[in-house]
């Protein structure tokens, strides 16, 4: 979609930190951080919300948090510990309509999320 962000940081049109990408999936820094570590994992393909994704995603979205995995390990954050989101539609404040995976390390985290 011409007119998601996100799609456009995945097809290279509009800059981003870029730190993983592969066929499917790519993760940049957030551009508004929350933690000393805040990374967007995405798929390139366009989904609206987690509400979309079928059986056929079930391997990309696993992928998706092992990209994760991954990035917390090679960011020295893995040990400590660290926090996966994905925000579904209006009350969980979800800004962006394409999915992504938000990982925050780097701090204690509270409990319960405001
Ligand atoms: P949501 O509230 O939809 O779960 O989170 C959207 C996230 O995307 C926010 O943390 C926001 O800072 C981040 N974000 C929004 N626009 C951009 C952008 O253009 N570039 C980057 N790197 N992050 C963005
Ligand atoms: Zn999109």
């Amino acid at each position: 979609m011409s007119d998601c962000i996100f799609c456009r940081i995945a097809a290279g049109e509009i800059p981003a930190d870029i730190i993983y990408e592969d066929e499917d999936i790519v993760a940049f820094r957030d551009i508004n951080p929350q933690a000393p570590q805040h990374i967007q994992i995405i798929p390139k393909r366009h989904i609206e919300t987690i509400l979309d994704l079928t059986d056929d995603d079930i391997t990309l979205t696993g992928r998706m948090v092992l990209v994760a995995n991954k990035i917390a390990r090679e960011a020295g954050i893995a040990e400590r510990g660290y926090r996966l989101v994905f925000n579904c539609r209006r009350d969980a404040g979800q800004e962006v309509f394409h999915i992504h995976l938000h990982l925050l390390g780097g701090r204690r985290m509270n409990w319960p999320p405001g």
